[in-house]
């Protein structure tokens, strides 16, 4: 099927007083249509950043988009303007976050809120946008959806906030979610009904998820393909069978073997592989997991791995999987 969102050779830098930092560096990726792509790595490897490009929420004048492309049903969003990004939020991508409090107004009731969207992309009277808003509470599964349009966020709990957010980036009936830690912050048992809801939300309405996640247990739930993040650059992309069952990158193998079961509840936070990414000030020129990783050889520090396939649907940025590399690596020495 054809792709509704590419990502090609992405690169995004942000300004500091310590200098210019590399915060996505060379990421491509697709989403096609009623699929929920995860994007997963440490906090600092890019993966907000890169979900962030897409509907161009950076900081405007410290962000910028060095090279690549961003394009959407065919068109070209990162040459956009402003207004033509707006018309987009809402009725073509939303974003949904982790802390509903900083990313909706607190000073509104929910029912300004959400119609106000409506209205906005749709265009409605408000009679006919305020049905739509009780509708889709109803959807995400709020209850007394009449009086609750009436309330403020603070009169809701953190699991009804976060329906809440959703119904909001949902109403305009974007064909993509992109998802941001949304549930982080809840408990095990909320972080549950949530996921349920964007399964029911994706099987309603087949929208296209992008979930940012440092949690491999709440993908291993909800995602069809995974990107696996690492210092700004995709390492390892597949089906969640394969990075799950087949890893490849020996940094996702180390971020699996730092979940002790899988099949809990929750997923636990990532335990720490020993070292610490590289500095983005200076990328390495090789590969930015070297110096952390079993596995290196003398071409990894020197040359960076590109992206190669291990099935049709599977890539691992790797020396390892380079079939030059492998030669290397596997010639006997000559003994003369
Ligand atoms: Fe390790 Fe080399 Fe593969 Fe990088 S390219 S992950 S250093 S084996
Ligand atoms: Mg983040």
């Amino acid at each position: 099927s054809e792709a509704l969102l590419e990502v090609d050779n992405l690169h995004v830098s942000f300004k500091t007083h310590g200098g210019e930092v590399k915060a996505v560096r060379g990421v491509s990726f697709t989403l096609n249509p009623g699929e929920t792509l995860a994007i997963v790595g440490e906090s600092g490897c890019g993966k907000s950043v890169t979900a962030r490009s897409v509907m161009r929420l950076l900081p405007e004048h410290t962000s910028r988009i060095t090279q690549g492309s961003i394009r959407f049903k065919g068109r070209e969003l990162t040459q956009l303007t402003e207004k033509q990004l707006r018309e987009l939020r809402g009725s073509e991508i939303s974003m949904i976050f982790q802390d509903a409090m900083t990313a909706l107004n607190p000073t509104i009731t929910i029912g300004e809120q959400i119609m106000e969207g409506i209205i906005r992309h749709q265009k409605l009277s408000r009679a006919e946008a305020r049905r739509q808003a009780v509708e889709m509470l109803q959807l995400v599964g709020i209850p007394n959806p009449e009086l609750r349009l009436k309330q403020y966020l603070h009169e809701f709990s953190g699991g009804m906030r976060q329906r809440m957010m959703i119904a909001i980036a949902a109403v305009g009936r974007p064909s993509v979610l992109i998802a941001d830690e949304p549930t982080t912050a809840l408990d095990v048992t909320i972080q549950a009904q949530i996921i349920d809801l964007f399964k029911m939300l994706q099987r309603t309405t087949g929208v296209s998820i992008i979930l940012i996640t440092h949690d491999l247990g709440v993908v291993a739930k909800i995602a069809d393909r995974v990107n696996v993040m690492y210092a700004g650059q995709v390492v390892e992309s597949g089906t969640v069978r394969e990075l799950f069952h087949q890893p490849q990158h020996p940094y996702t193998k180390g971020l699996l073997a730092s979940i002790p079961r899988l099949d809990t509840d929750r997923g636990l936070p990532l335990a720490p592989i020993p070292g610490t990414p590289p500095d983005l000030f200076a990328p390495p020129a090789g590969c930015a997991f070297a110096a952390r990783c079993s596995h290196a050889m003398e071409v990894c520090s020197a040359y960076m791995p590109q992206p190669t396939p291990v099935t049709g649907s599977h890539e691992a940025a790797c020396w390892l999987q380079d079939p030059r590399a492998r030669q290397a690596f596997q010639t006997p020495p000559k003994i003369s």
